[in-house]
């Protein structure tokens, strides 16, 4: 039993719970995983105010040290179902665990969308990775590609391009939703080369990946990628499908909300990248976080 129970110990997640806390309240985080969210796989984080430059491991490690620091309770499992019972809310866990509290926030945050082409899952982590911070040492000097179009594929590159003889950045058109800044400097690369208009339609390689396939969206001409890794960086998918009985789901499967983060059932609030919204980044999650758990303090009363 918590006074608000947090589910995701991502940015958002893990912000709720610092506001929960000090607002004299107990908080309780559930998180799958492990804490920081998708911000915990990205090599620097320059955009977040105050902080100059920061790696999304530190950070994510001091947002979990301070979470803690203020006595909230983190537990690793996976939220499977939550039950409206009126003024209590039950959880129930993968670990067939059951908690209760007055009100929960959902901080699920998103997962890594598949490329869903042949082989992906069988050279996953033979070559095909969703985590260049994680798994990028080991393509040092070897030719690589990122697959990918925003801030996630763009920052991967210029992680990549320190260490690999090569970065194809392969991106099926030729805006990029990535920041201008990083653009540029990732054009001034020597070892980066852009393939725009193109897809990844094949793996190849056995055991290991050892070439993808791109096909040029305009010409329809094919053209073989020698490369030892691959980097999909290609967005992210909602995975809110367990609680669609306490909260409505927009087409894209988000929790629907708005700014003040209210869901469909008074007590269940929203934060972050599983909530719909325009502009998903550590700030918004953030602020998400603290206006979650301000309204959930609220409505605890
Ligand atoms: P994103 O911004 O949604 O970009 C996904 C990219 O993948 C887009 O360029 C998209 O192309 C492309 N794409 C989507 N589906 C595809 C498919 N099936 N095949 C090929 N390409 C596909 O995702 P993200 O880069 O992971 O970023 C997610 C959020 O986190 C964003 O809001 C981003 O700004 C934020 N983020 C922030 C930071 C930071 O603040 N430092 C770092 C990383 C990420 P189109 O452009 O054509 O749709």
């Amino acid at each position: 039993m918590a006074d608000v129970i947090i589910v995701g110990a991502g940015p958002a997640g893990l912000s709720a719970a610092i506001y929960v806390q000090r607002a004299g309240k107990t908080a309780l985080v559930l998180e799958a995983m492990t804490y920081g969210g998708q911000i915990i796989n990205t090599p620097e984080v320059e955009n977040y105010p105050g902080i100059k430059s920061i790696s999304g491991f530190e950070f994510a490690t001091a947002l979990y040290e301070q979470t803690t620091g203020l006595g909230a309770e983190i537990l690793f499992d996976r939220v499977d179902k939550i039950e409206d019972m009126g003024e209590l809310k039950k959880v129930i866990t993968a670990g067939g665990k059951e908690y209760t509290a007055k009100a929960v926030i959902l901080a699920t945050g998103a997962k890594n969308r598949r490329l869903g082409i042949d082989r992906e899952e069988t050279l996953t982590g033979s070559g095909v990775s969703y985590c260049a911070t994680c798994d990028g040492a080991f393509f040092r000097g070897k030719p690589v590609a990122v697959n990918g179009g925003g801030n996630t594929a763009l920052e991967d590159a210029m992680f990549l391009s320190n260490y690999c003889s090569k970065v194809y950045v392969i991106h099926r058109r030729e805006g990029f939703r990535g920041e201008p800044a990083t653009l540029e400097l990732l054009k001034a690369k020597e070892n980066v080369e852009f393939v725009l208009n193109a897809t990844v339609t094949r793996l190849i390689g056995e055991p290991k990946l050892s070439a993808v396939e791109v096909t040029d969206k305009i010409t329809g001409e094919t053209r073989e990628l020698t490369v030892d890794g691959l980097f999909v960086a290609i967005g992210q998918t909602p995975e809110n499908k367990p609680f669609e009985d306490v909260v409505d789901l927009d087409p894209a499967g988000y929790i629907a909300a708005g700014e003040d983060c209210l869901t469909k059932t008074p007590g269940i609030f929203t934060a972050g990248d599983c909530r719909t919204k325009s502009v998903r980044q550590l700030t918004t999650a953030a602020s998400d976080g603290a206006v979650a758990a301000l309204a959930a303090c609220s409505f605890l009363g």
